[in-house]
């Protein structure tokens, strides 16, 4: 599973690193947020109204969910355990609510931090990015400082300064679980 704040590369680091292990499977998550220009339903997202989420949250079909900047978010179980079971390898891109709780209901889960060199970087990279509104901004750079304050909580912090050495660093420690795996 895979953390860290928002804009700090995860979602580049993790499409990279399945370049590099493409028998690594990328979870889809739900969300109540609305899709981003050229997000696609059912591959950026599970993009579902308020109502049909919290449907699947009372009928237990999340793994792990958390309300994030505004919007829920969520790890559906369909997602995860009929691949855990058959011995493939799943990658959960989550925030750092929901990464405690998959901490806790899957232990053996292997927890990667990504964070940011400063949280001046990760403003300027979600400024950058030209997809959120300065309030939209804001919001996530707060949240970002709590999250990082969390770094310690997780099994690996992998600090997204130099992009090709994150992901060599991301990719030795997937692979070295992986291996323990195969044993
Ligand atoms: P965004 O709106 O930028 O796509 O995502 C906002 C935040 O929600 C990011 O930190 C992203 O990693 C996180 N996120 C995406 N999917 C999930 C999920 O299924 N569960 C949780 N807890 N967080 C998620």
């Amino acid at each position: 599973m895979i953390t860290g704040p928002s804009g700090v590369g995860k979602g580049s680091l993790i499409s990279l690193l399945r370049h590099r292990i493409p028998e690594l499977e990328l979870s889809t998550s739900a969300t109540t947020r609305s899709p981003r220009t050229g997000e696609q339903q059912g591959v950026d997202y599970h993009f579902l109204d308020q109502d049909e989420f919290l449907e699947k949250v009372a009928a237990g079909e999340f793994l792990e969910h958390a309300a994030y900047s505004g919007n829920h978010y969520g790890t559906l179980r369909s997602e995860v355990e009929g691949r855990v079971a058959a011995g493939h390898p799943v990658v959960l891109e989550i925030e750092v609510q929901g990464a405690r709780q998959v901490a806790e209901s899957m232990p053996e889960a292997t927890q990667i931090f990504i964070a940011p060199p400063e949280l001046a970087a990760l403003k300027q990279r979600l400024e950058g990015r030209g997809t959120d509104s300065p309030e939209a901004i804001g919001r996530r750079l707060e949240v970002a400082e709590e999250e990082l304050a969390a770094r310690d909580e997780f099994h690996h912090v992998v600090v997204n300064d130099e992009l090709e050495a994150a992901l060599d660093e991301l990719e030795a420690i997937v692979r070295g679980k992986l291996s323990q795996s195969d044993q």
